[in-house]
Protein backbone atom coordinates (compact mmCIF):
# COMPACT_ATOMS: atom_id res chain seq x y z
CA UNK A 1 0.00 0.00 0.00
CA UNK A 2 1.45 3.71 -0.84
CA UNK A 3 2.30 5.20 2.14
CA UNK A 4 2.17 9.22 0.59
CA UNK A 5 -1.02 10.62 -0.33
CA UNK A 6 -2.16 11.07 -3.85
CA UNK A 7 -2.81 14.21 -5.22
CA UNK A 8 -4.34 15.80 -8.43
CA UNK A 9 -2.76 14.56 -11.71
CA UNK A 10 -3.27 17.76 -14.09
CA UNK A 11 -0.94 16.07 -16.30
CA UNK A 12 -3.11 13.65 -17.59
CA UNK A 13 -3.42 13.17 -21.64
CA UNK A 14 -6.74 14.04 -23.11
CA UNK A 15 -9.66 11.93 -23.78
CA UNK A 16 -10.93 11.41 -26.91
CA UNK A 17 -14.36 12.78 -26.87
CA UNK A 18 -17.35 10.04 -27.67
CA UNK A 19 -17.54 9.99 -31.75
CA UNK A 20 -21.49 10.25 -30.94
CA UNK A 21 -20.50 13.78 -29.37
CA UNK A 22 -18.14 14.88 -31.86
CA UNK A 23 -20.06 14.98 -35.24
CA UNK A 24 -19.30 18.89 -35.12
CA UNK A 25 -22.04 19.64 -37.40
CA UNK A 26 -24.85 21.42 -38.02
CA UNK A 27 -26.39 20.94 -34.58
CA UNK A 28 -23.48 22.11 -32.44
CA UNK A 29 -23.42 25.53 -34.50
CA UNK A 30 -26.97 26.23 -33.26
CA UNK A 31 -25.97 25.09 -29.88
CA UNK A 32 -23.36 28.04 -29.48
CA UNK A 33 -25.63 30.43 -31.64
CA UNK A 34 -28.05 29.56 -28.98
CA UNK A 35 -25.00 29.81 -26.12
CA UNK A 36 -24.12 33.24 -27.50
CA UNK A 37 -27.81 34.36 -27.57
CA UNK A 38 -28.40 33.60 -23.68
CA UNK A 39 -25.15 35.26 -23.30
CA UNK A 40 -26.22 38.58 -24.78
CA UNK A 41 -29.49 37.98 -23.37
CA UNK A 42 -27.59 38.43 -20.31
CA UNK A 43 -25.89 41.36 -21.24
CA UNK A 44 -22.44 39.79 -20.57
CA UNK A 45 -19.57 40.72 -22.95
CA UNK A 46 -17.51 38.24 -24.35
CA UNK A 47 -14.67 39.52 -21.70
CA UNK A 48 -16.95 38.92 -18.67
CA UNK A 49 -18.08 35.20 -19.54
CA UNK A 50 -16.26 32.62 -17.31
CA UNK A 51 -13.12 31.77 -17.80
CA UNK A 52 -14.40 28.43 -19.12
CA UNK A 53 -15.35 29.78 -22.39
CA UNK A 54 -12.88 32.53 -22.99
CA UNK A 55 -11.13 30.50 -25.24
CA UNK A 56 -14.56 28.97 -27.49
CA UNK A 57 -14.18 29.56 -30.89
CA UNK A 58 -16.20 27.30 -32.86
CA UNK A 59 -18.86 24.68 -31.53
CA UNK A 60 -16.24 21.62 -31.53
CA UNK A 61 -14.41 23.97 -28.92
CA UNK A 62 -17.55 24.24 -26.59
CA UNK A 63 -18.39 20.98 -27.35
CA UNK A 64 -14.72 19.48 -25.82
CA UNK A 65 -15.30 21.83 -22.82
CA UNK A 66 -19.09 20.53 -21.99
CA UNK A 67 -18.10 17.35 -22.71
CA UNK A 68 -14.81 17.16 -20.61
CA UNK A 69 -16.82 18.85 -18.35
CA UNK A 70 -19.55 16.13 -18.12
CA UNK A 71 -17.01 13.27 -18.09
CA UNK A 72 -15.26 14.71 -15.05
CA UNK A 73 -18.73 14.79 -13.23
CA UNK A 74 -19.95 11.54 -14.19
CA UNK A 75 -16.52 10.25 -13.01
CA UNK A 76 -16.74 11.75 -9.89
CA UNK A 77 -20.51 10.54 -9.41
CA UNK A 78 -19.58 6.69 -9.79
CA UNK A 79 -16.37 7.02 -7.42
CA UNK A 80 -14.33 6.62 -10.51
CA UNK A 81 -11.44 8.70 -9.16
CA UNK A 82 -8.71 8.08 -11.57
CA UNK A 83 -10.18 10.42 -14.71
CA UNK A 84 -7.75 12.85 -15.74
CA UNK A 85 -9.88 16.09 -17.04
CA UNK A 86 -7.27 18.53 -18.90
CA UNK A 87 -9.74 21.45 -19.36
CA UNK A 88 -9.32 24.44 -17.33
CA UNK A 89 -11.70 27.11 -14.91
CA UNK A 90 -13.40 27.68 -12.47
CA UNK A 91 -15.44 24.64 -12.65
CA UNK A 92 -13.21 21.95 -13.88
CA UNK A 93 -11.34 23.44 -10.96
CA UNK A 94 -13.79 22.82 -8.50
CA UNK A 95 -14.53 19.48 -9.51
CA UNK A 96 -11.01 18.56 -9.57
CA UNK A 97 -10.58 19.61 -6.02
CA UNK A 98 -13.10 17.98 -4.96
CA UNK A 99 -11.45 14.83 -6.47
CA UNK A 100 -8.46 15.26 -5.09
CA UNK A 101 -10.13 15.49 -1.90
CA UNK A 102 -11.83 12.43 -2.34
CA UNK A 103 -8.79 10.61 -3.52
CA UNK A 104 -7.49 11.87 -0.23
CA UNK A 105 -9.78 10.52 1.61
CA UNK A 106 -9.89 7.14 -0.10
CA UNK A 107 -5.90 7.00 1.21
CA UNK A 108 -6.81 7.69 4.38
CA UNK A 109 -10.07 5.30 4.89
CA UNK A 110 -6.82 3.06 3.85
CA UNK A 111 -4.82 4.09 6.21
CA UNK A 112 -7.54 3.88 9.00
CA UNK A 113 -7.72 0.14 7.95
CA UNK A 114 -4.24 -0.70 8.17
CA UNK A 115 -4.71 0.33 12.24
CA UNK A 116 -4.13 4.29 12.05
CA UNK A 117 -6.65 5.54 13.55
CA UNK A 118 -5.18 9.00 14.07
CA UNK A 119 -5.91 10.30 10.55
CA UNK A 120 -8.31 13.22 10.47
CA UNK A 121 -9.92 14.75 7.81
CA UNK A 122 -10.46 18.85 7.38
CA UNK A 123 -11.45 19.86 4.28
CA UNK A 124 -15.08 18.47 3.67
CA UNK A 125 -17.48 19.89 6.21
CA UNK A 126 -19.86 18.11 7.59
CA UNK A 127 -18.97 14.51 6.34
CA UNK A 128 -15.04 15.30 7.79
CA UNK A 129 -16.89 15.98 11.24
CA UNK A 130 -18.44 12.60 11.38
CA UNK A 131 -15.54 10.92 9.75
CA UNK A 132 -13.26 11.95 11.98
CA UNK A 133 -15.94 10.72 14.73
CA UNK A 134 -15.63 7.46 13.10
CA UNK A 135 -12.19 7.05 12.86
CA UNK A 136 -12.04 8.57 16.43
CA UNK A 137 -14.35 6.16 18.04
CA UNK A 138 -12.78 3.12 16.19
CA UNK A 139 -9.47 3.75 17.22
CA UNK A 140 -10.95 3.98 20.88
CA UNK A 141 -12.93 0.61 20.72
CA UNK A 142 -9.92 -1.46 19.18
CA UNK A 143 -7.71 0.18 22.04
CA UNK A 144 -10.04 -1.34 24.30
CA UNK A 145 -10.50 -4.55 22.59
CA UNK A 146 -7.09 -5.12 22.31
CA UNK A 147 -5.96 -4.36 25.97
CA UNK A 148 -8.96 -6.61 26.98
CA UNK A 149 -8.14 -9.48 24.45
CA UNK A 150 -4.16 -8.78 26.12
CA UNK A 151 -5.53 -8.72 29.58
CA UNK A 152 -7.87 -12.39 28.42
CA UNK A 153 -4.45 -13.65 27.05
CA UNK A 154 -2.45 -12.94 30.23
CA UNK A 155 -5.18 -14.32 32.66
CA UNK A 156 -5.83 -17.56 30.35
CA UNK A 157 -1.48 -18.35 31.05
CA UNK A 158 -1.84 -17.17 35.04
CA UNK A 159 -3.60 -19.41 37.92
CA UNK A 160 -6.26 -16.90 39.32
CA UNK A 161 -5.29 -18.27 43.10
CA UNK A 162 -1.70 -17.90 43.54
CA UNK A 163 -0.96 -15.46 40.54
CA UNK A 164 1.84 -17.89 39.04
CA UNK A 165 1.76 -19.17 35.45
CA UNK A 166 -0.29 -22.42 35.03
CA UNK A 167 0.58 -25.73 33.22
CA UNK A 168 -0.69 -24.20 29.65
CA UNK A 169 2.08 -21.48 30.33
CA UNK A 170 4.92 -23.97 31.60
CA UNK A 171 4.35 -26.17 28.75
CA UNK A 172 4.65 -22.60 26.25
CA UNK A 173 7.39 -21.23 28.26
CA UNK A 174 10.00 -24.31 28.34
CA UNK A 175 8.87 -25.16 25.01
CA UNK A 176 10.57 -22.02 24.36
CA UNK A 177 13.69 -22.50 26.29
CA UNK A 178 14.41 -25.65 24.68
CA UNK A 179 14.05 -24.29 21.22
CA UNK A 180 16.53 -20.76 22.32
CA UNK A 181 18.61 -23.03 23.72
CA UNK A 182 18.88 -25.76 20.64
CA UNK A 183 22.59 -26.90 20.70
CA UNK A 184 23.67 -25.14 23.76
CA UNK A 185 25.35 -27.32 26.30
CA UNK A 186 24.24 -25.09 28.85
CA UNK A 187 22.21 -27.34 30.84
CA UNK A 188 18.78 -26.78 32.88
CA UNK A 189 17.40 -28.11 35.77
CA UNK A 190 13.94 -28.72 36.05
CA UNK A 191 11.79 -28.90 40.09
CA UNK A 192 8.62 -30.98 40.85
CA UNK A 193 7.33 -29.65 44.51
CA UNK A 194 4.74 -30.80 46.01
CA UNK A 195 3.06 -29.47 49.65
CA UNK A 196 3.44 -32.52 52.45
CA UNK A 197 0.21 -33.57 53.69
CA UNK A 198 -1.58 -30.70 52.19
CA UNK A 199 -5.20 -33.05 52.56
CA UNK A 200 -4.52 -32.81 56.52
CA UNK A 201 -4.54 -28.68 56.25
CA UNK A 202 -7.95 -28.50 54.22
CA UNK A 203 -9.51 -31.34 56.46
CA UNK A 204 -8.20 -29.53 59.56
CA UNK A 205 -8.84 -25.86 59.23
CA UNK A 206 -10.60 -26.02 56.07
CA UNK A 207 -10.51 -24.89 52.59
CA UNK A 208 -10.00 -21.09 53.00
CA UNK A 209 -7.05 -21.80 54.71
CA UNK A 210 -5.45 -24.52 52.42
CA UNK A 211 -6.15 -21.44 49.47
CA UNK A 212 -3.88 -19.45 51.93
CA UNK A 213 -1.29 -21.87 52.49
CA UNK A 214 -1.47 -22.18 48.59
CA UNK A 215 -1.12 -18.84 48.03
CA UNK A 216 2.18 -18.27 50.94
CA UNK A 217 4.01 -20.98 49.35
CA UNK A 218 3.51 -19.84 46.00
CA UNK A 219 5.23 -16.47 46.90
CA UNK A 220 7.83 -17.88 48.74
CA UNK A 221 8.62 -20.21 46.05
CA UNK A 222 8.95 -17.16 43.25
CA UNK A 223 10.41 -14.82 45.96
CA UNK A 224 13.41 -17.13 46.08
CA UNK A 225 13.88 -17.59 42.26
CA UNK A 226 15.42 -15.57 39.80
CA UNK A 227 13.96 -13.46 36.92
CA UNK A 228 14.44 -15.83 34.46
CA UNK A 229 13.52 -19.02 36.39
CA UNK A 230 9.98 -20.14 35.30
CA UNK A 231 7.85 -20.86 38.35
CA UNK A 232 4.00 -22.18 37.91
CA UNK A 233 2.04 -23.64 39.71
CA UNK A 234 1.05 -27.43 38.16
CA UNK A 235 -1.84 -28.38 39.50
CA UNK A 236 -3.16 -28.95 42.97
CA UNK A 237 -0.78 -28.21 45.68
CA UNK A 238 2.10 -29.35 43.24
CA UNK A 239 4.26 -26.38 41.21
CA UNK A 240 6.88 -26.72 38.51
CA UNK A 241 10.09 -25.13 38.25
CA UNK A 242 12.31 -24.88 35.25
CA UNK A 243 15.73 -23.15 36.02
CA UNK A 244 17.60 -22.41 32.68
CA UNK A 245 21.70 -22.30 32.59
CA UNK A 246 21.70 -24.24 35.98
CA UNK A 247 23.77 -27.56 37.29
CA UNK A 248 22.19 -29.92 38.75
CA UNK A 249 24.40 -29.76 42.20
CA UNK A 250 23.59 -26.00 41.72
CA UNK A 251 19.68 -26.77 41.28
CA UNK A 252 19.95 -29.18 44.11
CA UNK A 253 21.44 -26.38 46.68
CA UNK A 254 18.58 -23.70 45.49
CA UNK A 255 15.73 -26.15 45.77
CA UNK A 256 17.54 -26.95 49.67
CA UNK A 257 17.59 -23.39 50.46
CA UNK A 258 13.45 -23.44 49.26
CA UNK A 259 12.75 -26.61 51.01
CA UNK A 260 14.43 -25.06 54.55
CA UNK A 261 12.19 -21.22 53.18
CA UNK A 262 9.44 -23.20 53.15
CA UNK A 263 9.47 -24.84 56.40
CA UNK A 264 10.44 -21.82 58.45
CA UNK A 265 7.79 -20.13 56.83
CA UNK A 266 5.00 -19.39 59.17
CA UNK A 267 1.61 -19.04 57.94
CA UNK A 268 -1.24 -16.52 59.72
CA UNK A 269 -4.95 -17.62 58.95
CA UNK A 270 -7.57 -16.49 61.05
CA UNK A 271 -5.16 -16.27 63.79
CA UNK A 272 -3.58 -19.33 63.85
CA UNK A 273 0.08 -19.92 62.95
CA UNK A 274 0.02 -22.68 60.22
CA UNK A 275 3.54 -24.41 59.52
CA UNK A 276 4.08 -26.64 56.58
CA UNK A 277 6.98 -28.39 54.49
CA UNK A 278 7.58 -29.44 51.35
CA UNK A 279 8.94 -32.32 48.88
CA UNK A 280 10.96 -31.45 45.78
CA UNK A 281 12.04 -34.15 43.08
CA UNK A 282 14.51 -32.82 40.53
CA UNK A 283 15.96 -33.93 36.91
CA UNK A 284 18.46 -32.45 34.48
CA UNK A 285 17.01 -30.41 31.30
CA UNK A 286 19.62 -30.85 28.47
CA UNK A 287 18.74 -29.01 25.36
CA UNK A 288 21.02 -30.79 23.50
CA UNK A 289 18.81 -34.23 23.64
CA UNK A 290 15.42 -32.57 23.20
CA UNK A 291 15.39 -33.37 19.87
CA UNK A 292 12.78 -32.62 17.16
CA UNK A 293 10.06 -32.67 19.71
CA UNK A 294 10.72 -30.77 22.61
CA UNK A 295 7.55 -31.51 23.96
CA UNK A 296 8.55 -34.93 24.44
CA UNK A 297 11.63 -34.02 26.13
CA UNK A 298 10.45 -32.04 28.72
CA UNK A 299 7.32 -34.83 29.32
CA UNK A 300 10.33 -37.07 30.05
CA UNK A 301 12.15 -34.43 32.52
CA UNK A 302 9.24 -34.24 34.26
CA UNK A 303 8.61 -37.90 34.66
CA UNK A 304 11.72 -37.51 35.74
CA UNK A 305 11.49 -35.35 38.44
CA UNK A 306 8.05 -36.61 39.20
CA UNK A 307 9.93 -40.34 40.33
CA UNK A 308 12.21 -38.15 42.32
CA UNK A 309 9.31 -36.52 44.10
CA UNK A 310 7.81 -39.95 44.78
CA UNK A 311 11.12 -41.00 46.65
CA UNK A 312 10.96 -37.90 48.65
CA UNK A 313 7.72 -38.58 49.89
CA UNK A 314 8.64 -42.37 50.32
CA UNK A 315 12.00 -41.48 52.09
CA UNK A 316 9.81 -39.03 54.70
CA UNK A 317 8.68 -35.91 52.92
CA UNK A 318 10.07 -32.64 53.75
CA UNK A 319 13.06 -33.57 51.63
CA UNK A 320 15.12 -33.29 48.17
CA UNK A 321 16.08 -36.04 45.70
CA UNK A 322 17.51 -35.65 42.67
CA UNK A 323 19.63 -39.14 41.75
P1 LIG B 1 1.31 -35.84 50.11
O1 LIG B 1 2.16 -35.43 51.24
O2 LIG B 1 1.46 -37.25 49.76
O3 LIG B 1 1.49 -34.95 48.94
O4 LIG B 1 -0.18 -35.68 50.59
P2 LIG B 1 -1.22 -34.56 50.24
O5 LIG B 1 -2.29 -34.59 51.25
O6 LIG B 1 -0.51 -33.27 50.09
O7 LIG B 1 -1.67 -34.99 48.80
P3 LIG B 1 -3.07 -35.36 48.26
O8 LIG B 1 -2.88 -35.53 46.79
O9 LIG B 1 -3.66 -36.52 49.00
O10 LIG B 1 -3.97 -34.07 48.53
C1 LIG B 1 -3.89 -32.92 47.81
C2 LIG B 1 -5.07 -32.06 48.20
O11 LIG B 1 -4.98 -30.75 47.65
C3 LIG B 1 -6.39 -32.62 47.72
C4 LIG B 1 -7.15 -31.43 47.19
O12 LIG B 1 -8.42 -31.33 47.75
C5 LIG B 1 -6.31 -30.25 47.61
N1 LIG B 1 -6.38 -29.15 46.67
C6 LIG B 1 -6.12 -29.16 45.35
N2 LIG B 1 -6.29 -27.93 44.85
C7 LIG B 1 -6.68 -27.11 45.86
C8 LIG B 1 -7.04 -25.72 45.96
O13 LIG B 1 -6.99 -24.96 45.00
N3 LIG B 1 -7.39 -25.25 47.18
C9 LIG B 1 -7.43 -26.06 48.28
N4 LIG B 1 -7.79 -25.54 49.43
N5 LIG B 1 -7.15 -27.36 48.21
C10 LIG B 1 -6.75 -27.89 47.02
MG1 LIG C 1 0.97 -33.05 48.59
MG1 LIG D 1 0.18 -33.77 45.14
Amino acid sequence: MNSTSPGPDENASRTAPDPSHQAGGEREEQLLKHFLDIVTLASCKAEALPEEFAGIENAQALHDLLWGIRRLAFSLSNGQLEYQCRERGFVVGALKAFQSNLRHLTWQAQRIAGGEYHHRVSFLGDFSIAFNQMAEQLGTKIQGLTSLSEEYKDMSYKDALTGLYNRKAFSQFSGQYLAKSAGSQAGGVLIMADIDKFKSINDTYGHLCGDEVLRSFAAKLSAGLRPKDICCRYGGEEFIILMPETSLEAGVNIAERLRASIENLPILFEGKQIRITASFGLSEVIPTLAGDIPEEYINDCIRQADENLYKAKETGRNRVVSA
